[in-house]
């Protein structure tokens, strides 16, 4: 019986190292490789070529690459570039390139479909398949900044986990994928270039301070009234906003990192007085900023963006009490790259 081969990339340097010792050869070998896995971003043992022939066919008879597939990609008329990515498996999931002037972000997913039920999010219809592998991540990550480099002639220079899923719902895996993408080995990004978007679990935000990471944090508020957000994010009735609160403090007392709200404003849903006021009742806890963000209706349903005296309203009361708040469009509405909209529509997440 065939017995499964291994990812290769699930090997630490020093599993590597060991392995190539065990099998009668030298430990730098193990370096050797390494640094094809992940500096050079070898697809196939063939590409290898520094390694010896019979070395490479016995990686081959041991491990496999699994190895992301860019299937598709559709670029908007703004210069947003969505990739359909596939995985080992078969399952397809979503990471998007956005060019402004002075920056190349890569918005990237940590989940095939999610584990939550954001009322907004065409995501949430696609339901958790399964979590991405650190090497998953670090794919998307370094395909688009591939397609950086052709298409603007300049390297990535920030990433959001902002596409499929929950990356707290995904932790290790994550963390391991920012190490690789700011390991010198890997892409040697700057922590401070990363940011990890949660829809707010508060002790998932506490373990977080206490593993002292060094990237940046936002959390997906939408409202600052428990009932409000429950109707826009189901799941955060178990979570709710003085746990929140309180997980923020502990953040931001460990790290002195200040956080950013993503707040979308609907028609009807958050678009009164008292949404505005506990806005800014809640901004005053802990050093903050505020994206509003400009939202792409997935369907006709009840979600629909907010008039923009609203937006005006919110942008001048958060300003009056010294909260730095700036509205973001969205970009890449026509191919449905926008914030919420990536729900593999082009082609089923499971194949
Ligand atoms: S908004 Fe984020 S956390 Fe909420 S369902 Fe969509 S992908 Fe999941």
């Amino acid at each position: 019986m065939q017995t499964e081969k291994k990812d290769i990339r699930a090997l630490t340097k020093e599993q590597l190292r060991d392995f190539f010792v065990a099998n009668g050869d030298k430990a730098f070998r193990g370096n050797q490789v390494y640094e094809w896995l992940w500096s050079k971003n070898a697809h196939s043992f063939d590409d290898m070529t520094n390694v010896a022939k019979s070395t490479r066919q016995m990686l081959e008879d041991n491990f496999v690459i699994n190895h992301i597939h860019v299937d598709q990609m559709q670029q908007s008329s703004d210069g947003t570039v969505k990739n359909a990515v596939r995985l080992h498996d078969g399952l397809v999931v979503e990471s998007v390139l956005i060019p402004t002037e002075t920056r190349t972000t890569a918005c990237v997913s940590s989940q095939v479909g999610c584990s939550l039920d954001c009322n907004f999010c065409a995501t949430a219809r696609l339901k958790r398949m399964r979590n991405l592998n650190p090497d998953e991540i670090f794919d998307q990550v370094a395909a688009i900044d591939a397609e950086s480099r052709f298409y603007h002639n300049r390297p990535l220079s920030n990433i959001v986990f902002m596409g499929m899923g929950e990356p707290l719902m995904n932790y290790n895996n994550v963390i391991k994928a920012i190490d690789k993408i700011t390991s010198p080995e890997g892409l040697g990004m700057s922590p401070k270039r990363i940011t990890v978007s949660t829809s707010g679990l508060p002790k998932m935000i506490k373990k977080l301070a206490d593993d002292d990471v060094r990237f940046k944090l936002a959390v997906s508020l939408h409202s600052a009234i428990d009932e409000v957000r429950s109707r826009i994010m189901p799941f955060s009735e178990n979570f709710p906003l003085a746990d929140l609160r309180e997980s923020l403090e502990y953040w931001y007392k460990k790290t002195k990192s200040r956080v950013t709200y993503e707040y979308v404003v609907w028609k009807g849903i958050n678009d009164r007085k008292v949404d505005i006021d506990a806005l800014v009742k809640f901004c005053k806890y802990v050093p903050c900023k505020v994206n509003l963000i400009e939202y792409n209706p997935i369907d006709d349903g009840e979600f629909q963006q907010a008039d923009p005296e609203v937006i005006d309203a919110y942008i001048k009361a958060l300003e009056r009490n010294d909260i730095v708040a700036k509205v973001r469009r969205s970009r890449g509405k026509d191919i449905d790259a926008a914030c919420g909209q990536l729900a593999n529509k082009n082609e089923a997440a499971g194949v």
